[in-house]
């Protein structure tokens, strides 16, 4: 099965919990994270939701996400340019470009491990 170049790490939250539905990224960057150029989109919500939402529960919503791309060293933030933007999300999306994943979880690490062993 093809592993898709590009993958999300989304910050989903729901309307109701904003800030404490997005969790905290760990301190410690996932080892081997390459230098990644970061390139931020502020886009309409609808356009966050078609890049972002895929790992929406129902009932939530991204309010912005980080796409790796590792062969391009880039790391693409989408962010919902209308009304507000809690800073904390943008952080928290640069973070993730950064090599930070949540704490407690490891897709981030995965993803480049995939990345590594399919590019040799
Ligand atoms: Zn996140």
């Amino acid at each position: 099965m093809a592993i898709p170049p590009r993958v999300v790490a989304s910050c989903i939250l729901s309307a109701s919990v904003i800030v404490a539905g997005c969790t905290v990224n760990s301190a410690a960057r996932v080892a081997g994270w390459p230098e990644l150029q970061v390139v931020e989109h502020k886009v309409s919500d609808q356009e966050v939701q078609a890049r972002c939402g895929s790992a929406a529960a129902p009932g939530m919503r991204a309010l912005a996400c980080a796409q790796f791309n590792f062969r391009e060293s880039r790391c693409d933030i989408w962010y919902a340019g209308r009304g507000p933007l809690n800073p904390f999300v943008l952080a928290h999306e640069r973070g993730h470009c950064e090599g930070h994943d949540h704490v407690g979880q490891s897709a981030m690490e995965r993803a480049l491990k995939a990345y590594r062993e399919r590019s040799g």
